[in-house]
């Protein structure tokens, strides 16, 4: 199955995309994992982007698209991908498109991951993160450590990162709603959105996703 997973910042995209690839035993492709391993491995793609990064802007989409398309075509993905982060808008959905056709291959599916504007900022801006250990992550609501401002698992000092601030996650979702938003209906006219909740436990949003995805590819 070929999917590209949408969805705002703070619709737990990450944690998902993780559960459903291992679900479906195909790679996950995050262009943030992407970005890194280019720059870590200092591939010629890797140099250009950390070069528009250190210089303060941002990567072209014809670098990411070339990332993403390296990728691709390894091994692994033969059977199928999950893409989180790619596209992130109309011009590079259209490229992706493109790619495909090259191959003869088509997307299956795009997994809208939905959930309503002040839930992002309440998850996000709700986050606080361990100073000693970045996986130490609590929520001041949804996952309260037992004293606050306390790592339950250390003891150390939780803090709210920069991103994390109500202002960034706003500026975020403004960003999020003009350039990314625009490929649900760029897809939604070939039929390929798949809708669904957010809200909720991480293992039933999974459940959901994965009847939402096997219902879609019946009778096809
Ligand atoms: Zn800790």
């Amino acid at each position: 199955m070929r999917i590209v997973l949408v969805g705002p910042p703070g619709a737990g995209k990450g944690t998902q995309a993780a559960f459903l690839a291992k679900n479906l035993s195909i790679p996950h492709i995050s262009t943030g994992d992407l970005f890194r391993a280019n720059i870590s491995k200092q591939t010629d793609l890797g140099k250009l982007a950390k070069s528009y990064m250190d210089a303060g802007n941002l990567v072209p989409d014809e670098v990411t698209i070339a990332m993403a398309k390296d990728r691709m075509e390894q091994s692994d993905a033969v059977n199928g991908f999950l893409l989180d982060g790619f596209p992130r808008n109309v011009s590079q959905a259209e490229a992706l498109d493109e790619m495909l056709k090259a191959e003869s291959m088509k997307l299956d599916a795009v997994l809208d991951l939905e959930v309503p504007e002040d839930e992002v900022v309440k998850r996000i801006a709700g986050r606080r993160i361990c100073r000693n250990d970045s996986a130490h992550v609590f929520h001041v609501t949804y996952q309260a450590p037992k004293a606050a401002g306390v790592c339950d698992t250390c003891g150390g000092e939780l803090y709210q990162r920069d991103d994390d601030s109500e202002e960034t996650v706003r500026k975020r979702l403004e960003v999020y709603h003009t350039q990314t938003e625009p490929i649900i209906d760029y897809y939604k006219a070939q039929g390929l959105v798949v809708t669904i909740s957010a809200l909720g436990k991480v293992e039933d949003v999974t459940g959901k996703a994965m009847a939402a995805l096997k219902g879609d590819g019946e009778g096809e």
